[in-house]
């Protein structure tokens, strides 16, 4: 199986077989975002796609599939059900299938479109809300304003398929950080999504958002200040049920927290190394990475 250009997955997929079944991003106008730049979005032949299953199928057995790249979920319906029920045929031991999704791709299709998806292993979504600041949603140009993202998250979680969001610290700036953070923490507890994870932005040559720094007209924040978005964001988040983590490599302080139970302790542990100000306690530059 060939992959073409970067292909990208989330951390918990990393024993995921990946399939690439699109390429690029059908979005790719976020400002911050420099991964699929300058590449044309293509839904891959169905053919194709079942030919690649066909070659590593013998590898197997896989027991978790991630339909790559960037929005695999904007695939249309008969053509996705094609995708699955071809996975589960030649596949036997498949247990779930994952998928990046962003809101516009959820929107199109209906909670039964959705059910029928999760009949056949569907499993999680992964969606990128990044904030859950109004102005901020449009400046970045994620491509929904709040109350659709919102709508988009629900959707998939009244399927009853796993969702799985991330959000993105550093995004308001210096000067707007707090009230990004207090945004995103709403837009958190309104999607009130399985799993939750805080990335921290990293500004990279080559995007619009990069331009805006040259320019002086974004300030990136300071690790202590990135950290503390994350304690706003936990602390005045609501879930009924979320694992929280910021153990990416791009964060400076790695967390896993089962919320609301942990809220506290890991509140109190992130006030504690900001007021602290000892860098020692964070990841280093060097080992950050996107
Ligand atoms: S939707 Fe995701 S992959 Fe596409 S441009 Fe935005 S952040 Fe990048």
């Amino acid at each position: 199986m060939k992959y073409e250009g970067i292909v990208i997955r989330p951390p918990s997929e990393a024993e995921s077989l990946i399939l690439q079944v699109t390429l690029g991003c059908s979005h790719n106008r976020c400002t911050f975002c420099p991964t699929y730049k300058g590449r044309r979005f293509r839904i891959k032949d169905l053919e194709v796609i079942k030919e690649e299953i066909e070659e590593v199928a013998p590898y197997g057995p896989f027991r978790k599939v991630f339909l790559a790249d960037g929005d695999a979920l904007i695939i249309p319906q008969p053509k996705l059900v094609a995708i699955l029920e071809y996975l589960i045929e030649r596949l036997p031991g498949l247990r779930r299938v994952g998928i990046y999704g962003n809101a516009k791709s959820i929107l199109r299709k209906t909670v039964e479109e959705f059910k029928a998806l999760k009949a056949l292993k569907l499993g999680i979504i992964y969606l990128g809300v990044e904030t859950g600041d109004e102005v901020l949603l449009e400046e970045i140009r994620k491509g929904v304003p709040y109350e659709q993202m919102v709508e988009a998250g629900r959707r998939v979680k009244g399927a009853g398929i796993t969702l799985s969001v991330t959000v993105l610290l550093g995004l308001g700036g210096v000067r707007d950080g707090q009230q990004h953070a207090l945004a995103t923490a709403k837009i958190l507890s309104d999607i009130d999504p399985d799993f939750a994870s805080a990335l921290t932005l990293m500004v990279v040559p080559g995007t619009p958002l990069y331009e805006e720094m040259e320019a002086g007209r974004f300030e990136l924040p300071s690790p202590f200040q990135l950290l503390e978005e994350l304690g706003t964001i936990i602390a005045h988040a609501n879930f009924s049920r979320c694992y929280f983590t910021s153990n990416h490599a791009s964060n400076y302080l790695p967390i896993k927290a089962r919320l609301p139970k942990d809220k506290e302790a890991v509140v109190h542990l992130i006030h504690d190394v900001v007021s602290s100000r000892d860098s020692s306690r964070l990841r280093p530059e060097f080992l950050r990475g996107l």
